[in-house]
């Protein structure tokens, strides 16, 4: 997170500690990450690291120490659609019923590669 963002939370909640706790979005390990301000412009973090992607948003992620020293990005934190063909019709895969989900799971890519030759 944005040094801007975290001051803008010490600010708006009036208070010089914040306190973000869920799951580590790598491990799923529960996390508790602190926020001090202990001086105007030092801000101490422990406990893992702090992500608010959308900044109009108050959606926020949460890493632990150890995940984070092994990528400290976030990723994959995104609701994607996949379309596929179902029925005819190119639709997103989320839509689809579960039968369908399920056939589309055992749905194989056609590989030009090895198909020369035949
Ligand atoms: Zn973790």
């Amino acid at each position: 997170m944005k040094e801007e963002q975290l001051e803008k939370l010490f600010n708006d909640h009036e208070t010089i500690e914040l306190e973000f706790s869920g799951q580590c979005h790598d491990c799923k390990k529960e996390v508790n990450v602190i926020a001090q301000l202990v001086t105007e412009k030092d801000i101490v973090i422990e406990g893992g690291a702090v992500y608010q992607p959308n900044s109009n948003e108050e959606e926020f992620f949460v890493k632990c120490d150890d995940c984070f020293q092994k990528d400290s990005v976030l990723r994959n934190y995104q609701q994607i659609d996949v379309y596929s063909r179902v029925v005819g019709y190119m639709r997103p895969v989320g839509n689809w019923n579960e039968a369908k989900q399920q056939e589309f799971q055992k749905r194989k890519t056609f590989d030009l590669d090895r198909a020369v030759g035949f």
